[in-house]
């Protein structure tokens, strides 16, 4: 029977340190504060924001949800965007996407100036991932943070390992992929078009799977040995309208060494890191 890594043992112990760092802050007269830019009702982002404002506040942290309309204005949407980016009481700043149609060809990762962009998809902050940074005081996107958190809390080096990166989207697999080769990991970036998954997934030590399918990945991508460690990124809905992963679990569960649950492991986890890039935003820019 595999070990399962849940999430919430791991993000307790951060939570607490991340509220002695925040208060921390507050005595050096300085508020950690997000803002996050909210257009329209889209319901997951809605459900999102307010779950981001209730984890900041539970470390001590401000976070403001700026909602706008769903038809607001390109200048308008800019404009609020930059006054954000100036503000200096404000750390962190990301828009909240999807972003409204006519909106939708405005590359908003770049227009948060890379010292608050706690979403780490500035072209400065990724360049960083390009160069080599494992990241320790770097802003990270988000979930392939999650990643290499909860592969650390369980002791799992990668030096060495081979891994699979099942996906190859700018929010996790390639960031990811980049990461733990920073950590010298031996990484296959596998996608739609790889031709041969099985066989890579079946050599690897490590699989992630970050596919957007449900229960994707089974028993017969794995090897026999029982021996490998699943991180299951997915975040889907199967037939019966229940939240699963890309990892059929069921399937898998006797026949790997160690896998992250959904829900209640990387999900749980995404949230956590954008914590810490935040008071990594603020201890920056008062350093500064
Ligand atoms: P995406 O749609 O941008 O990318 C999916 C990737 O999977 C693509 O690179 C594609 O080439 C690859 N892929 C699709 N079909 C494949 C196949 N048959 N074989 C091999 N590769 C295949 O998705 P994304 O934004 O990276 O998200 C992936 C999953 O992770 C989704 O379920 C999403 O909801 C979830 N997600 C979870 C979190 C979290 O916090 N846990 C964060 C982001 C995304």
């Amino acid at each position: 029977m595999a070990t399962v890594l849940k999430a919430a043992p791991i993000s307790q112990q951060i939570v607490d340190d991340l509220a002695k760092q925040c208060s921390l802050l507050k005595k050096d007269g300085c508020i950690p504060c997000l803002k996050v830019i909210l257009i329209g009702e889209h319901a997951p982002s809605v459900i999102y924001t307010r779950n981001k404002k209730k984890f900041m506040e539970s470390i001590g942290a401000e976070c403001e949800i700026i909602k706008l309309a769903e038809d607001v204005s390109e200048e308008n949407f800019l404009n609020t965007l930059k006054t954000q980016a100036k503000d200096k009481s404000v750390h962190g700043l990301f828009v909240q996407l999807p972003l409204p149609k006519h909106l939708s060809h405005i590359d908003v990762g770049q227009l948060v100036p890379p010292e608050k962009d706690v979403d780490g998809f500035h072209a400065q902050n990724l360049y960083k991932l390009m160069a080599g940074d494992k990241g320790e005081n770097a802003l990270l996107p988000c979930t392939p943070k999650g990643v290499m958190t909860m592969l650390k809390h369980a002791g799992v080096s990668l030096e060495g390992k081979s891994v699979a990166v099942i996906g190859r989207s700018l929010i996790v697999g390639k960031p990811l992929s980049l990461l733990m080769t920073n950590y010298n990991a031996t990484v296959t970036m596998c996608h739609s078009k790889t031709s041969n998954l099985k066989q890579v997934t079946k050599s690897s030590d490590i699989i992630v799977a970050a596919i957007g399918r449900a229960k994707f990945i089974n028993s017969e991508f794995l090897r026999s040995e029982g021996d490998q460690i699943l991180i299951d990124v997915g975040i889907n809905h199967d037939s019966d309208g229940i939240l699963c992963g890309d990892i059929d679990q069921n399937d898998v569960e006797n026949k790997c060494a160690l896998i992250t649950p959904v829900p209640g492991g990387v999900g749980k986890m995404t949230i956590v890191s954008l914590g810490q890039n935040l008071i990594t935003a603020a201890t920056n820019q008062l350093e500064k």
